[in-house]
């Protein structure tokens, strides 16, 4: 499978960015519009890509004031990515309620990572691809605990927000 391009060119202006975050909206399989301003590129459960509101070079340094608001403190350089799902998912017990991330959203994310980390020439690395749930242990950086990727719906034996993390770091290095 190749992950050349799978995002639209006129979505990805030049710019310096050192980072990807991946997240979920805890919403519907939908992107709702207040969903489109927080990220620079949605996943909806089919697998189809909805472009956010701000645009990826608006997140460069020094950010402006209209840049993806995704991840608390961290948001300059950093690319945000989220797939539309979880909405009332419960952390434990496990319950990922009506609205469960798809294997397809998870599958899509690895190529449109991809499709970033070429672009933007950004190395596949725990620092620099992570989901927003790691961002307080890879970048020593606090956030507020919003619950984030530490499952996936689709594959119940991986656990964890590292776990998930290697598991799509794995995904993207193998489409690069
Ligand atoms: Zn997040």
């Amino acid at each position: 499978m190749s992950a050349t391009n799978i995002i639209p060119e006129d979505w990805k202006p030049a710019a310096k960015m050192q980072r990807i975050i991946c997240h979920w909206t805890a919403g519907a399989h939908k992107a709702s519009d207040f969903d489109r301003g927080h990220y620079h590129i949605l996943i909806e459960a089919d697998g189809k890509l909805i472009r956010g509101i701000p645009t990826i070079d608006a997140n460069q340094a020094p950010v402006g004031k209209n840049y993806a608001a995704h991840t608390l403190n961290c948001n300059t350089g950093s690319i945000g990515v989220s797939l539309c799902c979880m909405a009332d998912a419960v952390e434990a017990p496990f319950n990922p309620g009506k609205h469960p991330m798809t294997e397809k959203q998870w599958d899509t994310l690895a190529a449109v990572v991809a499709d970033l980390c070429r672009e933007y020439k950004i190395p596949v690395g725990p620092k620099t691809v992570l989901s927003h749930a790691e961002v307080q242990s890879n970048l020593g950086i606090q956030q507020r605990g919003k619950w984030d990727f530490t499952r996936l719906a689709f594959a119940p034996s991986v656990k964890g927000a590292q776990a998930c993390g290697d598991n799509l770091r794995a995904a993207v290095a193998k489409l690069l």
